[in-house]
């Protein structure tokens, strides 16, 4: 395949944004072009999906793929109190009668691989190993790429519009010092694998647990292909560091913290180093400029308590896509074209974050705001299931009785390109 000098739309990174933005725009008629600076198959963490991931990846003609997989279904979370306590396992079919409610753990190598694979199906040119240096800028208008080309050459790539899904490496972000942590979400995570760890039965194999350990702690495991599971845990800088910086003895420490926990890996062997990030929930200052939109991870992360990353990723992704390819059908590529697709995904980004901030609060429970409020149960769910776009503004109030619930982020807007200019 040969690298065209113009196209529609430049993306950078070829992750679950990048990939389903691309392939929204194709079937719109765009010519696309993806730059991925690593060789798929790459490792990434961020195994679990939700309910409503499926509609996005229908919409890209995917879900077949995922129907045929090997990825283990997930039909339901549970959660393990402090003292190995197990709740009865949330069926997602129970709430949705749909076959969105069956859903998966995938390997992110495999599963970013296949989608990657089916973007190129569709027609988008997509470079691996092809690194975007820079941005290219003219009249104060983003216009395309440059590109540190696998052969080692450089290539200036002209496109309508960029669109930035470069993951946490943060492209935008960084080049025009658009970062801006979450006030008050700064947790560290340490995680690995093991292998033949304990797995439940039957429908429940697959099942993501949430294991809660003191201060609003919690650990997830979460059950892979070859008896693998993914296991990491979760809490405040202070807690976690408090005798020690060593991850192994942090992780062993706590795992002792809980009993269900305990028990599920003492029959298994940890088979990866550890891993650790720390203050890991942000959002840009701002989600687009002329010619330029982010998405996914590239514009947002919130911490993983609810499984909502990959969700983001397609379902932003593809409001990223539609939004570009009505600007470039307008002949006009301008930032204000972008105010939709911001109100559009601050407000999911919102309804997330505003469940995140209740999960930590020593004074909410589910159970709790169930048992008080119990016509409030399918707003709580279609939340978490990741059913964004629909109105909470019920179950917002009566969390607020019982939990702080956080103002909106004034920040995430298109911009200016003269403030990006000014950054720099
Ligand atoms: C600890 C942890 C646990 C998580 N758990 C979950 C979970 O259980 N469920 C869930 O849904 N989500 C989870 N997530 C989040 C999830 O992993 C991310 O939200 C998801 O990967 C976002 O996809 P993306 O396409 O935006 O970014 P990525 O998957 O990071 O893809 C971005 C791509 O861009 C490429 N790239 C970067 N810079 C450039 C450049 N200059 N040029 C070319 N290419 C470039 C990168 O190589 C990468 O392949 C977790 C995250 C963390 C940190």
């Amino acid at each position: 395949m040969n690298l065209k000098t113009k196209y529609d739309v430049a993306i950078i990174g070829g992750g679950p944004a990048g990939a389903t933005a691309a392939c929204a725009l194709a079937q719109r008629g765009r010519s696309v072009v993806v730059f991925e600076k690593e060789k798929f198959p790459r490792y990434r963490v961020g195994e679990s999906m939700i309910p409503y991931c499926y509609y996005p990846l229908q919409r890209i003609g995917f879900i077949e793929k995922m129907k045929a997989s090997r990825f283990p279904k997930k039909y339901s979370v549970q959660f393990v109190s402090e003292t190995g306590r197990v709740s009865s396992p949330f069926y997602f079919f129970k709430h949705m009668q749909d076959e969105a409610s069956t859903t998966w753990q995938v390997v992110r190598s495999e599963f970013d691989q296949m989608l990657l694979d089916h973007t190129k199906e569709q027609g988008v040119d997509v470079f691996e190993g092809e690194r975007v240096r820079d941005l290219l800028m003219e009249d104060q208008k983003i216009v395309g790429v440059r590109v540190d080309r696998a052969d080692g050459s450089t290539a200036d790539v002209s496109s309508s519009v960029v669109i930035d899904a470069s993951g946490r490496n943060s492209f935008a972000i960084k080049k025009f010092a658009w970062s801006e942590r979450d006030p008050k979400l700064k947790k560290v995570v340490i995680w690995t694998y093991y292998e033949g760890a304990l797995r439940d039965k039957g429908i429940d194999e697959a099942a993501t647990t949430v294991a809660y350990i003191p201060e609003k702690g919690w650990f997830w495991y979460i059950p892979l292909p070859d008896n693998k599971v993914s296991v990491g845990v979760v809490a405040e800088k202070d807690y976690l560091y408090a005798d020690t910086r060593d991850p192994g003895e942090i992780f062993e420490r706590e795992i002792k913290k809980n009993p269900w926990i305990q028990k599920h890996l003492a029959c298994g062997t940890r088979c990866a180093p550890y891993s650790v990030t720390a203050d890991f929930s942000y959002r840009a200052k701002h989600c687009a400029t002329d010619g330029l939109v982010l998405t996914g991870d590239a514009f947002s992360f919130l911490d993983p308590v609810f499984s909502s990353g990959l969700f983001l990723a397609f379902w932003g992704g593809e409001k990223a896509a539609i939004a570009v390819d009505e600007a470039i059908a307008s002949g006009n590529v301008g930032s204000q074209q972008f105010e939709n697709y911001s109100r559009q995904v601050r407000s999911g980004l919102e309804a997330m974050r505003k469940l995140v901030y209740a999960f930590y609060d020593e004074g909410f429970s589910f159970r709790g705001l169930v048992k008080q409020n119990p016509e409030l149960e399918g707003d709580l769910t279609d939340c978490l299931i990741g059913h964004v776009e629909k109105d909470f503004s019920s179950l917002f109030a009566a969390v607020r009785r019982v939990a702080e619930v956080p103002d909106e982020l004034s920040h995430g807007k298109p911009t200016d390109p003269r403030t990006c200019l000014a950054a720099e």
